[in-house]
């Protein structure tokens, strides 16, 4: 009895699939020229996802196998400059803590252990990962959403991934929470760009879940996600952990521009001083809550403490 052919729902369209020629056993730029001939429409971002999809013939794989790769290429892609320039006297002068230079060794061993987690921690969600899609409802089809609504979505990500992050991050600090899980994340007081994912596989799974369980509540409750909205705000989130750990701040960074934006500059501090400032990509959490890390900070609470407890005693008086 012949099994029948799955096809993957990158078309919903069994006869453009058969035309591109899906499961017949071509090479990728046999299926993406045939692409180009028959959904000439459709931008060179989808064409290449859609032949990436009818070449591997099967979507668990082809969807493990590109977060897989997305996110080593994206991470160490972003690092790199940060390695670079630690090398660099010229950048010297924007470093958060100039005299803490990382020493190539310390990267080299945070590479390895990084890497050895994405291998044995992180692959299997990601291997998982497409059987859920399907679940949910999550879509791979061409055409991809317009722009404006992964914007929207990727900005509603961002805001309730740092909700999730303050939170935990600040539980992760109390007492048996941060010597066995948290503590391996602040071997590094003045932190590099490598060492973003340097964690207990405890933390990067519970903070990991602020990144990819957001989307997954929200495409419960509304119905509507596409996977490559996903990849691009994976990417951007990783961005921000890689950059918010470089240690550097330029006059050019984000949060100059856009003062609410947490940045290197907030989180460096957070690794130096230990407490305070446990959220990932915005600064309003740390503010309402009087949790803001650094001399500073601490500098105007007790200022703020002080002027209460005067208004107290005059009041007494
Ligand atoms: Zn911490
Ligand atoms: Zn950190």
């Amino acid at each position: 009895m012949a099994t029948e052919h799955v096809m993957s729902s990158v078309f919903s369209n069994g006869t453009i699939a058969a035309l591109i020629g899906e499961g017949q056993g071509l090479s990728y730029s046999q299926v993406l020229s045939n692409i180009k001939t028959v959904q000439p429409q459709l931008n060179f971002m989808e064409q290449y996802w859609a032949a990436w999809y009818c070449y591997m013939n099967n979507d668990v794989l082809a969807t493990g196998l590109m977060f897989f790769l997305l996110h080593e290429f994206m991470y160490f892609f972003r690092c790199l400059p940060w390695a670079i320039i630690d090398q660099l006297p010229y950048f010297r002068k924007y470093k958060i803590q100039p005299t803490k230079i990382p020493s190539a060794k310390e990267q080299l061993f945070c590479l390895k252990s990084v890497l050895l987690s994405h291998f044995l921690v992180e692959a299997i969600p990601i291997w998982t990962f497409h059987p859920m899609c399907q679940k949910l409802g999550i879509s791979v089809a061409v055409p991809f959403p317009s722009l404006t609504t992964m914007a929207k979505q990727i900005a509603l990500f961002f805001f309730l991934e740092d909700a999730w992050h303050y939170w935990f991050h600040r539980l992760f600090h109390y007492g048996v929470f941060y010597k066995y899980i948290h503590k391996q994340h602040h071997r590094y007081a003045a932190p590099f760009g490598l060492a973003a994912e340097y964690a207990h596989p405890v933390e990067t799974l519970s903070l990991g879940f602020g990144t990819v369980g957001m989307p997954i509540f929200y495409v419960m409750y509304t119905g509507n996600l596409h996977l490559f909205t996903l990849c691009v705000w994976i990417t951007m989130r990783l961005f921000q952990a890689v950059d918010s750990h470089s240690g550097y701040d330029f006059p050019w960074s984000l949060n100059k521009f856009l003062p609410f934006w947490a940045g290197a500059e907030h989180h460096d501090l957070h690794h130096h001083y230990f407490i305070g400032n446990y959220a990932s990509s915005f600064r309003w959490w740390d503010y309402c809550l009087d949790t803001e890390a650094g001399p500073e900070a601490k500098a105007e609470r007790e200022e703020r403490m002080k002027r209460k407890v005067e208004q107290k005693s005059k009041k007494v008086n």
